[in-house]
């Protein structure tokens, strides 16, 4: 037998975490490996092209909320190009009684909205006035409730949440789901003032970059995903490996997948807690279910398209529906009323979720359950005279996102101490540090910074 190819880390898992770190490790003249299960990159991040209309399966946009994520599209710039949504993402519906309401963005808007009580918005003028919480396992809700009240959760929180996690305020823990949140409140007493203050704060020309506008990219997120693979060199990304197994060897690891076997000095997994069971044999039953100690929310997305769009005026980014409201759909996304070439002219790109934390049991539904309630949701929703629409797809996620509640502490604390026993092994992906794009560029990066 000849000696092992030895690489100086193995990244396990081709979506965005993991092709993130292997192209700044690859940048920095590392020799790297990927190794994927699934015969495409991207993980979740897919776009798909049927009858005119260009669609994603997974994420539709990403918020460039940290100077990691703006810089990757600028060094992916020349292979695929940043677009940055159009003014009309900046209006966001929320579903109200029988009707779409703005949610409100300035004061005169926000004393006028029918969407929070009286009560509230006289209440919301003491909010920079009272004292923050100090039990660190707060749930969002709680938190909520205590500070704005109870129709901001319902008509503002709660549909926020169920846009970002599809999730439930009385589960997330904002220490650990919105941690920018919660310091606002332990660092400058309130969300308001907090705010205000950040706003005001200097920035460095690198902090500058995270302007916090919606982004994709031109002809769709899978486009990014082509970038990095092409600038890391396909040959250096295994796909649609059907054995995977990391022993300990020596101060190396040894890789077997498929019929290979090399070393390696680091292993990055970043394929999500619930993929960790059988790939380190070094890791006890213990260690692996307390890091798989995370929920994640089942989420069905049905892409419509419409050749000639016949319903209400999308000028939103799109409308979320609080579960308080009681309909069968977590919200609906807009694309093609803020990006480029999604859908024919005169045509409209949709995306409708369902399911969520709270009805898991959706993701049971047979196709044509599903479209029966889209078609009633749709019409309602969209005031569309006749539901025919020219293209559909659904999708189906077991694990779409991590729900970071009370039990977040235990795990982190337990990847910590796995780290630490195992020199070289790094436990990334949305376990840890944030479920959005942005967040896992932010840690793809920090992951190849620190190797
Ligand atoms: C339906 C949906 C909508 C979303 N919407 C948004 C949004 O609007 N905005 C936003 O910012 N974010 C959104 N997200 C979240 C965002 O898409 C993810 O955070 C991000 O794409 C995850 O990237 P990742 O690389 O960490 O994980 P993944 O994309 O899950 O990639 C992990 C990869 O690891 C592979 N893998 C796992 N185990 C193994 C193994 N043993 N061997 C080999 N390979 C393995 C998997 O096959 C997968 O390809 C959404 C996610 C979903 C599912």
């Amino acid at each position: 037998m000849g000696t092992k190819e030895h690489y100086d880390a193995v990244i396990i898992g081709a979506g965005l975490t993991g092709l993130t770190a292997a192209f700044y490790l690859n940048k920095k003249g590392k020799k790297i490996k990927v190794i994927e299960k699934q015969p495409v990159a991207g993980g979740v991040i897919q776009t798909h092209r049927k009858n005119g209309f260009v669609f994603e399966s997974g994420p539709n946009t990403g918020v460039l909320s940290n100077p990691e994520a703006a810089e990757l599209l600028e060094d992916l710039d020349g292979k695929c190009k940043l677009e940055i949504a159009d003014e009309t993402a900046k209006r966001r519906w929320v579903w109200k009684g029988d009707d779409w309401h703005e949610l409100p963005s300035g004061l005169v808007k926000g004393v006028k909205t029918p969407l929070f009580s009286m009560k509230d918005k006289l209440r919301i003028v003491g909010e920079p006035f009272r004292k923050p919480g100090e039990n660190p396992d707060e749930t969002l809700d709680e938190m909520v409730k205590r500070r704005m009240g109870k129709s901001f959760l319902n008509y503002a929180i709660d549909p926020f949440i169920l846009g970002v996690y599809a999730g439930d305020p009385s589960y997330l823990v904002p220490r650990h789901a919105l941690p920018k949140l919660y310091n606002l409140e332990q660092n400058y007493g309130s969300f308001i003032g907090g705010a205000v203050k950040k706003k005001k704060e200097e920035k460095s020309e690198y902090e500058k970059k995270a302007t916090k506008d919606v982004f994709s990219v031109k002809g769709g997120l899978s486009n990014m995903i082509k970038a990095l693979q092409e600038e890391i060199g396909s040959e250096k990304i295994i796909l649609g490996n059907r054995h995977l197994a990391v022993t300990k060897q020596d101060q190396n690891y040894e890789v077997q997948y498929d019929d290979e076997t090399i070393t390696a000095s680091n292993v990055v997994f970043t394929g999500g807690s619930h993929g960790l069971h059988g790939v380190f044999d070094f890791l006890g039953k213990e260690e692996v279910e307390t890091i798989d100690n995370l929920i994640y929310s089942k989420v069905i997305q049905v892409a419509l398209g419409f050749k000639n769009w016949q319903g209400r005026k999308l000028n939103a980014f799109g409308g979320l529906v609080p579960y308080i409201e009681n309909r069968d759909v977590l919200g609906v996304l807009l694309p093609s009323a803020f990006l480029s070439n999604r859908a024919p002219e005169n045509g409209a790109l949709l995306s409708v979720f369902l399911g969520g934390f709270r009805k898991p049991e959706m993701i049971e539904k047979s196709d044509d359950e599903i479209m029966t309630l889209v078609e009633k949701e749709v019409k309602a929703m969209m005031k569309l005279p006749e539901f025919n629409p020219d293209m559909v797809e659904i999708f189906r996620y077991e694990h779409a996102i991590p729900q970071y509640g009370k039990s977040s502490e235990e795990r982190f604390s337990m990847i910590e101490k796995v780290q630490k026993e195992h020199p070289g092994l790094v436990l990334a992906g949305n376990m840890r540090d944030g479920i959005g794009m942005a967040d896992r560029i932010q840690q793809g990066r920090q992951v190849a910074d620190s190797l």
